[in-house]
């Protein structure tokens, strides 16, 4: 399977995204591009996968994508030294333990496994890093020594696989209504119930439902970074992922069709739902969708990722949108803090009520 590195069209270096100018950065003779200046030296980098690719991965199906990929051979070789990397069988982008240039897994991002899009990293690991401590920084009970600076070097950006969907159907409703009226006559208190047959009909269309496509590992990590902003998203082109590690997804559309169904019932019921007023009570029945139809895209996202071994081994994984900069992940408590806080707090409390009661 092919490996890339995209190389600086000056010196030959490997070239890194870089989030903070949103160019691609040579660190060896300090250029920056931007994505047109480097389409015109090597076209393959940004262009669109050549058409007989696609025909072939279309037609073949599994087969043609080879054994290698789908057992999940792992050994490949760097494009500018010749070592040979180890990778995860999920793995899309990397960097070469030996000469540390970027290498892009294209054959795990081409045909079938091909992004539709990718939102790039806004910001780079400097910035993650004073963010996550921004964050540390608010939980009261942490432990001091927590996220040191050996932890910080561990800290990687990493393109998550995603499946988004947006969807659209005819939604309706029926429910009961139930309308009551009070009133007295000399001793007499009437109630009057009247019940409604309340219909309701209506076009819902939802945006983004996001799923994270990568099974293995933490997953409510990969999705509790969301949500991610769409006006940032870019048609995919490998050279994003230069300078970061990619996963590409291992598990398929079908897998959360049923997510999205349940998640588009939910919606179009409360919106209906919402647009009957005035009864006492309510009773509706399970709401009925009809053609429903979905669109569905494979992007990759960016998501920093930070794992803490703790003493006794104890293994905690982090993870930061790369876009938002929003936080995920349970940080550990610190039993000593948390008790000199009750001691500090509750001791002196219990105390002033005890001198209370003597003095009463
Ligand atoms: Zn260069
Ligand atoms: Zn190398």
């Amino acid at each position: 399977m092919a490996t890339e590195t995209y190389k600086c069209p000056n010196c030959g270096g490997g070239l890194l995204f870089d989030p903070q100018t949103q160019k691609f950065h040579c660190e060896y003779c300090m250029s920056y591009f931007n994505e047109e200046e480097l389409s015109k030296s090597q076209p393959e980098a940004s262009s669109e996968m050549p058409p007989e690719e696609a025909f072939k991965e279309e037609t073949g199906g599994k087969e043609t994508t080879g054994s290698e990929e789908e057992a999940g051979a792992v050994l490949y070789t760097c494009p500018s030294c010749g070592a040979e990397i180890v990778t995860e069988e999920t793995t899309a982008a990397t960097f070469c333990y030996y000469c540390h240039n970027p290498v892009v897994l294209s054959g795990r991002l081409e045909g079938k496994w091909k992004p539709d899009a990718v939102i790039p990293f806004a910001f780079n690991k400097e910035e993650a890093v004073s963010r996550f401590r921004q964050w540390i920084g608010k939980k009261k009970f942490v432990p001091r020594g927590f996220f040191s600076e050996k932890q910080i070097e561990k800290l990687t950006g990493v393109y998550f696989p995603y499946w988004r969907a947006d969807s659209t159907a005819q939604g309706s409703l029926t429910a009961q209504g139930v309308k009551k009226r009070t009133w007295r006559a000399g001793d007499i208190e009437y109630t009057e119930r009247s019940y409604y047959r309340v219909l309701r009909e209506g076009r819902v269309d939802l945006e983004d439902m996001t799923f994270s496509a990568l099974f293995r590992g933490d997953r409510s990590l990969a999705e509790g970074v969301q949500p991610f902003d769409d006006s940032a998203m870019e048609a995919f082109r490998p050279l994003y992922l230069q300078g970061f590690q990619a996963e590409k997804r291992d598990m398929e559309k079908d897998q959360f069709r049923q997510r999205m169904e349940g998640m588009t019932a939910d919606y179009t019921k409360r919106f209906l739902m919402d647009t009957i007023n005035g009864y006492q009570s309510l009773s509706p029945s399970p709401v009925q969708l009809h053609g429903l139809e979905s669109k569905w895209q494979y992007a990759l996202l960016p998501v920093w990722v930070l794992t803490y071994r703790d003493k006794k081994g104890k293994l905690f994984y982090y993870t930061m949108n790369g876009q938002t900069g929003k936080a995920c992940g349970k940080l550990p408590v610190d039993i000593k803090r948390l008790l000199a806080l009750f001691l500090g707090i509750f001791l002196p409390l219990l105390i002033l009520l005890l001198i209370g009661g003597y003095l009463l």
